[in-house]
């Protein structure tokens, strides 16, 4: 519940509910039904006190839409929400009372073990994979909470299916751990199948975590990278780690062993610290070339932390604002008939019994399905996850949102036809990634899907 995490909720709900339709305004309400009226459009689910906090500022700020919103609050034991879900007008203050855009939201307590699990389920229909939300504990100075989003196979599960995609996003930590028997907890089949060594860093798990997104706060720079020390006077590695874990938060190399850790296929790190620069569109020259050493720092010991040395199937990415990374659905185990000459060259992906499959392959039978957009089967999920804005000092400011869209099926991922690099935010980023979302799958596209961020 950190200003730096949910202040821009109400911005992002006011934008994406609309405004109200010019009626409301002219005539009396009672010709528009209230938003209310109907299911709610976005679902918030946070910490005790996020609906305290948006309906005070919806009410205090005078906002008003189109459509509505609720807000279902995830308790610990013996924790009350903020707010009654329904507050009826009346004697209430007026600050509590549940307003026209609000629908009435779920109170969610944890379960014996500490978890929300199946905050969010969408069962899985016909061939196309559902999707679950669960939610866990991790340690910070406050309360903070995991996020595990799950695809969710159609049953039974195939001997062939392509694995479950399984994303772990991270709230400001210093100790992931609590969450780590939530981020194993796997659905009954998965015990049938085989153990992986994931990026062969020893750790073995069935059903690899695809994406982990884990803060990284602060990083030692060295002087090589930072000899006038912009970054910080008279830091040390020891000192930079010292204060980071007692902020509550982590470094890129706590990043990378978490990730190794839980078996992670890719690491996205967040919440970069405002010491470090934030991209910048009109800086000049020195500043990009700065910033970029400092991003290829914190990459490194991120790295460094979570693959073996020599080992180059996983890069970790330190992220900036608005980039989005693509999960690829997953390759099929065991292609019943894949013709020669179509496998990637890579081996890395020999580990996951599919090696250089392309994805399209379990969409046979599927094909309606697999260009239509929200369909969770078949879409990639897409992280967008914001870096370091950097401009006020010692301040963090970031955000991180997680969307759905259509799967490309592979078309236009080499000529960024839609990538968010067009509308120009990734202006003057130079060098890295390429081919990010498929290297470890080793598959045709792997050299193809860098430049959609319009990265050069
Ligand atoms: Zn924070």
């Amino acid at each position: 519940m950190h200003a730096d995490h949910v202040m821009g909720t109400l911005t992002f709900l006011r934008t994406v509910l609309g405004a109200p339709p010019a009626a409301s305004s002219s005539s009396p309400s009672a010709t528009v039904p209230a938003p209310n009226r109907r299911a709610p459009q976005v679902d918030i689910y946070g910490p005790r006190g996020i609906r305290r906090m948006l309906r005070m500022l919806w009410y205090s700020t005078h906002t008003h839409s189109q459509h509505a919103f609720a807000v279902h609050e995830l308790l610990f034991a013996g924790q009350e929400p903020s707010v009654a879900a329904e507050v009826k007008d009346g004697d209430a203050n007026p600050v509590d009372v549940r307003g026209e855009s609000e629908c009435v939201g779920r109170d969610i307590w944890c379960d014996q073990d500490g978890f929300w699990k199946g905050v969010v389920s969408h069962n899985p229909k016909y061939n196309h994979y559902g999707v679950v939300v669960d939610a866990g504990p991790i340690l910070h100075r406050d309360p903070c909470i995991g996020y595990i989003i799950r695809e969710v196979p159609p049953t039974p599960f195939h001997p062939s299916s392509r694995l479950p995609r399984k994303l772990v996003i991270l709230g400001d930590t210093h100790d992931p751990s609590p969450l780590i028997p939530l981020i194993h907890a796997d659905p009954a089949f998965a015990l049938a199948l085989p153990e992986i060594d994931v990026h062969g860093t020893g750790t073995r798990v069935r059903i690899p975590v695809s994406l982990l997104v884990h803060e990284a706060t602060d990083a030692y720079m060295p002087r090589r990278i930072d000899p006038d020390e912009r970054t910080g006077r008279n830091r040390t590695q020891e000192s930079v780690l010292a204060k980071t874990v007692q902020r509550g938060h982590s470094t890129p190399a706590m990043a990378g062993a978490f990730a190794k850790r839980i078996g992670a296929e890719r690491l996205v790190m967040n919440h970069i610290g405002a010491r470090f620069p934030a991209p910048s569109e009109y800086g000049p020259q020195i500043r990009e070339r700065f910033r970029a050493a400092c991003v290829r720092e914190i990459e490194r010991q991120a790295a460094e932390a979570w693959v073996a040395r020599g080992h180059a199937g996983a890069r970790p990415q330190a992220a900036w604002d608005y980039l989005s990374v693509v999960v690829p659905p997953n390759p099929r185990r065991d292609p019943p008939e894949e013709p020669e000459g179509a496998q990637g060259a890579g081996g890395e992906a020999e580990e996951r019994g599919g090696a250089g499959e392309d994805s399209e392959g379990d969409n046979e039978g599927d094909e309606a399905g697999s260009v239509v957009s929200v369909n969770m089967g078949e879409v990639d999920a897409e992280a967008v996850v914001a870096g370091s804005s950097g401009a006020v000092a010692d301040v963090e400011v970031h955000s991180m949102s997680m969307h759905h869209e259509r799967h490309r099926r592979g078309r236009g991922r080499g000529g960024g036809g839609r990538g968010r690099g067009d509308r120009g935010h990734d202006r003057g980023r130079g060098g890295r990634g390429e081919g990010r979302g498929r290297r470890y799958h080793g598959s045709g596209e792997a050299g193809g899907s860098g430049n959609r961020h319009g990265r050069p």
